[in-house]
């Protein structure tokens, strides 16, 4: 039984997100979520109103897929999360070039800690590839249209947060 652990601040979860999702359910037998709670970087979305807009957008997966899918919200170091939900896998998602630096040092200093705990890297769809929830909500609060960015209840979460 393996268990891999996909941590991110979902702010809001994007159809990146979910293309990760699902490539990552090919992996594992069990997949955790971790919505890291990331007061720092000032969230738009409280955590639970970012874990119920993933849990909602990960039921239809774990039935296609018939994967376990578990969404845990945490706050401590990401490798103590990984051996607290034992995964002997961390999933990240990679964009351009952009992502590239910081995951490297994290790899680096994670494998420090625990070097068991393997990281794999997944690519989105090219469709999907350029999404960040970054930019989803500047699109938003500029009247863009995001919902070629972001499933239905997100579009709609976004107008309840911040009118439109
Ligand atoms: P974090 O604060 O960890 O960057 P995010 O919620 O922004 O949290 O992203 C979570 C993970 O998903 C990261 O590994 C990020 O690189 C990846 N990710 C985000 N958007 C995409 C996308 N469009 N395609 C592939 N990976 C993505």
């Amino acid at each position: 039984m393996r268990t891999g652990l996909y941590p991110g601040t979902f702010d809001p979860i994007t159809l990146g997100h979910i293309d990760i999702f699902r490539r990552a359910c090919s992996l594992v037998d069990r997949l955790v979520i971790g919505v890291a709670i990331n007061r720092d970087k000032g969230p738009l979305f409280s955590l639970e109103e970012r874990v119920a807009m993933v849990e909602h957008n990960c039921v239809q997966i774990a039935r296609d897929c018939d994967v376990e899918i578990v969404v845990h919200p945490f706050e401590n170091l990401l490798i103590q999360c990984a051996e607290d939900v034992g995964a002997s896998l961390i999933i990240r998602g990679l964009r351009a070039v952009s992502d590239f630096e910081y995951e490297f040092q994290m790899i680096g200093m994670n494998r420090a800690m625990n070097d068991e705990i393997e990281t794999a890297f997944l690519m989105a769809d090219a469709e999907y590839q350029s999404i960040a929830s970054k930019l989803v909500k500047e699109i938003y609060r500029l009247d863009g249209d995001v919902s070629k960015f972001v499933p239905p209840d997100v579009v709609q979460a976004l107008k309840r947060k911040l009118g439109k």
